[in-house]
């Protein structure tokens, strides 16, 4: 329960969408980012394979994040 993934306050997709009242956002970072599933965060794999982060966009599933228009 107190498990929280170590790159929490580093990672632009949590920084970004930790706050989103979007169900699915909040599914992953309880899945993933404070969940069993964070070891499989393709989030951190991209980040181990390319030495830099991903898009903030690129959600734990390595899946492109839809922004909605504002409007
Ligand atoms: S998205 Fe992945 S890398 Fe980012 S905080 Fe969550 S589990 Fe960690």
């Amino acid at each position: 329960m107190d498990k929280e993934c170590e790159l929490l306050s580093k990672c632009g997709f949590f920084k970004k969408y930790q706050s989103t009242k979007e169900l699915a956002c909040k599914g992953f970072i309880k899945q993933y980012c404070k969940g069993d599933k964070m070891n499989e965060c393709k989030r951190m794999q991209y980040r181990k394979e390319h030495g830099s982060p991903p898009s903030d966009d690129m959600m734990p599933n390595g899946a492109m994040m839809i922004a909605k228009s504002a409007d």
